[in-house]
């Protein structure tokens, strides 16, 4: 199948069965398309949107979320987890107001430079706001031309990517680019998926390398394994007597959920007083049901205790931010996604 082959069936394909009623889709503007990619990452769509509406409806421009507090688009991504994006967002949304007077630039190069916009993410913000020709190869697009191309190993590799890329070139059409960008994110989601694609049903099936060699199910050939660690901690639900109120404190900017709002951590309970400045009243502390949380490089066994402590005195977790936060009228900040689930069980026990 030639490129301009491939890339008229994908788009007459799309034009019967792509989706085009996204809310992203509405108003494709730069920022718009950015936000959308953004959350897109790593994230499936029906999961983005509600996220999306909610964002957009309190940031509608570049300017308003560059304006914002850090605290609040924290709270606003709460839940998608990979909270960097968040914060390069609000950084992106800055550095455009201040050096690009609220209008995003126009080539790859200069989305590149911008935090977190990489390649993929530039060609796609600049084909479908612009029209210009971009290629993209985000997560969807890759596991299409992997399996169209039979790509051998896994495509992480520095020498398949570069191979992957210029399979994305080379299909990219002239005319079209933006539709040509969401018709091959929506084959990837919707027909060439990860496990069971609908071969049947795609505009590739007649060059497709993989279905030619019954090998859909074994490519792309997943990343070598390796074995992460996992490490152990407790965390901390301290409750003043009869009071809704725990406390939260906001971890150092950078880092393992850097800016977000979480329990107080402790690597042995007997460390409670010197880490807190809390004494623990022993007869209070109740372990919860441990609970595991994944990381991209180790997991974290989490035992959640519940306890009830004195009065605070000036010591109390010296030099760190501070709240007393009210499960029953929750604040409008960041929460680590493990604290956000504890929070809502407190809530309702
Ligand atoms: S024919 Fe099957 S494996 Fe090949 S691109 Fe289409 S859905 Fe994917």
């Amino acid at each position: 199948m030639q490129s301009k082959q491939f890339a008229s069936a994908v788009l007459e394909w799309f034009d019967q069965h792509g989706r085009h009623d996204l809310p992203w889709q509405a108003n494709k503007t730069a920022y718009n398309t950015w936000i959308s990619e953004v959350m897109l990452q790593q994230t499936q769509v029906t999961t983005v949107i509600p996220y999306y509406e909610r964002f957009i409806e309190r940031f509608p421009n570049v300017e308003s979320l560059a304006s914002a507090e850090q605290d609040e688009v924290l709270h606003l991504w709460t839940g998608l987890g990979y909270y960097a994006r968040a914060r390069n967002l609000h950084k992106t949304a800055q550095i455009v107001t201040r050096e690009h007077a609220g209008a995003f630039p126009e080539t790859v190069e200069e989305l590149e430079a911008l935090p977190g916009i990489g390649r993929s993410t530039a060609g796609a913000v600049l084909s479908i706001s612009t029209g210009k020709w971009a290629p993209i190869l985000d997560g969807n697009v890759k596991r299409v031309l992997a399996r169209f191309y039979a790509l051998e190993g896994w495509p992480g590799t520095t020498a398949n990517q570069k191979k992957l890329w210029s399979y994305a070139e080379q299909n990219t059409p002239q005319q079209r680019v933006g539709d040509y960008t969401q018709a091959m994110m929506d084959l990837g989601a919707t027909l060439c998926t990860r496990s069971k694609p609908s071969c049947l049903l795609c505009p590739l099936q007649q060059g497709c390398d993989a279905l030619r060699l019954g090998k859909t199910d074994q490519l792309p050939e997943p990343k070598p394994k390796k074995s992460i660690p996992v490490k152990q901690t407790y965390m901390l639900l301290l409750q003043q007597d009869d009071s809704n109120e725990v406390l939260l404190y906001q971890r150092p900017p950078t880092g393992l959920w850097g800016g977000l709002w979480s329990f107080p951590q402790v690597a042995d309970l007997r460390d409670t007083l010197n880490e807190t400045g809390f004494e623990l009243r022993e007869e209070s502390m109740q372990p919860l049901e441990p609970m595991r949380h994944t990381f991209s490089h180790f997991h974290l066994d989490i035992t959640p205790v519940r306890a009830r402590v004195n009065t605070p005195t000036d010591s109390v977790m010296e030099g760190k931010p501070l709240l007393w936060y009210n499960i029953e009228q929750p604040e409008n900040v960041g929460l680590a996604a493990p604290v956000k689930k504890l929070l809502e069980m407190m809530a309702n026990s």
